[in-house]
């Protein structure tokens, strides 16, 4: 299919990665304002935060539900930046909608369920919210796809993927393997959507944030999704690998650093210029 395919955001800069920061989970007006202080003009341009959290499992944490949408709310009030969440059913497309959420995201249990996609297309049938699509659970490129057409085929024209890794038995190195080949599959079939690499959900910890993030980077990914927050060890779901604000802050310069000396390699490069 040919997608003709507006910016993901409105005044995004030309070229220059996306960056979407912020918690896990969102667990109280303080941990959300305290992490987004911390990010806010520092090269975040995202902010993000689940609400609702769909475990692997019963008995986690399973969000804070649609009392924290306002709490998403105050984070922008306060700091200008952009807020996005998880959408994983039409009622929470509905709720974020009505708050104001300005990216909406697919996660990767919802992705590999057409149902679900379906019904999350059908409530947000010709609006102009952008929505990225993380890939399936299963390294199913036909399903990845699948999501992000249906929700073209209802109007949405701000569309994005996110690669967050894929679920292998027995992997010890990484929480998802990456499948940097399913990427750049998808790359060519859609090429003008824009891929970000979660760096944080392939990784699983705090020391595979950087080089991941890096070699997205280089990989000329178009931009990163990582989770910070305010007190990494005292977070109620994926502590170890969220990285606070200052340690997510100087990710960011080095790899903007680190970027000078690249030079493109392929059209899809973006540069942190501009
Ligand atoms: C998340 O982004 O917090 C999340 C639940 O991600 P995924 O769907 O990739 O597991
Ligand atoms: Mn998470």
């Amino acid at each position: 299919m040919i997608m003709n395919l507006l910016p993901l955001i409105p005044l995004q800069p030309e070229g220059r990665p996306l960056v979407i920061a912020g918690p896990c989970s969102a667990e109280s007006p303080m941990q959300m304002l305290e992490t987004a202080r911390g990010l806010a003009g520092r090269g975040t341009d995202v902010f993000r935060a689940g609400i609702w959290k769909p475990r692997t499992r019963p008995g986690g944490f399973e969000g804070m539900g649609e009392k924290a949408l306002a709490w998403l709310a105050a984070v922008k009030d306060e700091t200008g930046l952009l807020t996005a969440t998880e959408v994983g059913n039409a009622r929470h497309a509905e709720l974020a909608m009505k708050a104001g959420v300005d990216i909406l995201w697919i996660g990767a249990r919802t992705s590999a369920s057409p149902f679900a996609v379906q019904e999350i297309a059908e409530v947000l049938a010709g609006e102009d919210v952008p929505v990225l699509v993380k890939n399936p659970v299963c390294a199913d490129l036909q399903l990845w796809i699948g999501a992000i057409e249906r929700l073209y085929l209802r109007g949405l024209r701000r569309l994005g993927a996110i690669h967050r890794g894929f679920k292998t038995f027995g992997d010890t190195t990484y929480r998802n393997t990456p499948h940097w080949e399913i990427a750049a599959a998808l790359r060519a079939e859609l090429p003008s959507l824009p891929i970000i690499c979660d760096p944080s959900h392939i990784g699983g910890k705090r020391s595979l944030v950087a080089p991941l993030s890096q070699q997205a980077m280089s990989m000329g990914y178009d931009g990163l999704i990582i989770e910070s927050h305010c007190n990494p060890d005292a977070a109620l779901s994926d502590a170890a690998q969220q990285i606070t604000p200052t340690t997510l802050t100087a990710l960011l310069d080095q790899l903007r650093q680190g970027r000078s000396h690249v030079a493109p390699t392929c059209p899809h490069q973006s540069s942190w210029r501009g």
